[in-house]
């Protein structure tokens, strides 16, 4: 028994030992990722309810690390945050999906609101809002062509300190929305005192919106809080038309979700930004 408990400690010291390598490994080629341009920008419409036209796109970050294909951000964001890389890719991100949008522009295209997300850590960084006015400088966009996403739990985090940043950047005329609503501290009270202008309602409560009574309930009441504070919705994660129609039937504005497109690389959304409506 003793022998086997040995092999056990044994197998698993190798196993943390090949965990702590493989984190290491990701973690070093996270670092270099962004000199070596890999990471790129994919889009995801933004769809409004009433019309079915294209609204706005959700920029979502993608790695295109070598011998492992394209890694979504759940994969390597977390690690950025906690290392602090988030703050130098998060600005790459801001500065290329503005550039995209004036491209787009230049090409005649019908001007289109970007989502933007912000991650705690990165909202937190000092030099945040003098990087948002630089980008915007430098890139010549139009501030109402960019929105940026931010979750309850980065705004909850620190009072005062946050209000502030959030009125430099509402000041700049740069939109703000509270994503994944829903999912965190849940208070209420700060949507009236924060300059947010719309809220992403999380895709945990549309996933099951035709079997939950429930869930059909808390999506009714987060629409009508919003549409008493004059705020708009988005519905995230809109997989089925049942799902569609009844978002549509409780009076929400937008939708998002594999329903109408999973996010896609810049030259489809072009395709697709070629392709709408008037
Ligand atoms: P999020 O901001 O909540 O973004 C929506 C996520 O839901 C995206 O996952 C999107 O692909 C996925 N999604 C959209 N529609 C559907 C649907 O109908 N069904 C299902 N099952 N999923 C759907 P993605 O691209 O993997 O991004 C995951 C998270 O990573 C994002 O969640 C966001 O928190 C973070 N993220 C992505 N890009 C960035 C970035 O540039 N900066 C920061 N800080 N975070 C980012
Ligand atoms: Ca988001
Ligand atoms: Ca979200
Ligand atoms: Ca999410």
């Amino acid at each position: 028994a003793k022998a086997a408990g040995r092999n056990n400690y044994q197998f698993f010291t190798q196993k943390m030992n090949l965990a702590a390598a493989h984190h290491f490994e990701l973690e070093s080629s996270l670092r270099s990722a962004l000199a070596l341009q890999q990471f790129e920008l994919h889009f995801q419409p933004i769809m409004d309810i009433r019309t079915r036209h294209l609204h706005a796109m959700e920029v979502l970050l993608r790695w295109r690390r070598p011998g492992h294909g394209l890694v979504g951000p759940d994969q390597f964001i977390p690690i950025m945050e906690e290392n602090g890389l988030i703050v130098p890719v998060g600005e790459w991100v801001i500065r290329r999906a503005c550039e995209q949008n004036m491209e787009w522009l230049r090409q005649g295209l019908q001007p289109v609101p970007l989502a933007i997300n912000l991650s705690p850590r990165q909202f937190m960084h000092r030099g945040l809002v003098a990087s948002i006015r630089r980008i915007l400088e430098e890139t010549g966009i139009d501030p109402a062509l960019i929105e940026f996403e931010i979750t309850e739990t980065a705004v909850m985090q620190h009072g005062e300190q946050t209000l502030e940043i959030l009125g430099q950047i509402n000041a700049m005329g740069i939109r703000l929305s509270i994503d994944d609503f829903g999912t965190g501290y849940s208070s209420l009270a700060y949507l009236k005192r924060f300059p947010v202008r719309k809220i992403k309602i999380d895709r945990a409560f549309i996933k099951d919106l035709e079997e939950s009574t429930e869930d059909r309930a808390i999506v009714a009441a987060i629409i009508a809080l919003s549409d008493s504070l004059q705020l708009s919705v988005v519905a995230e994660g809109v997989e089925t038309e049942a799902q569609f129609g009844l978002l549509q039937r409780q009076g929400c504005q937008h939708a998002q979700g594999y329903l109408f497109s999973r996010p896609v690389p810049c030259a489809e959304a072009q395709h697709l930004l070629q392709g709408r409506a008037e």
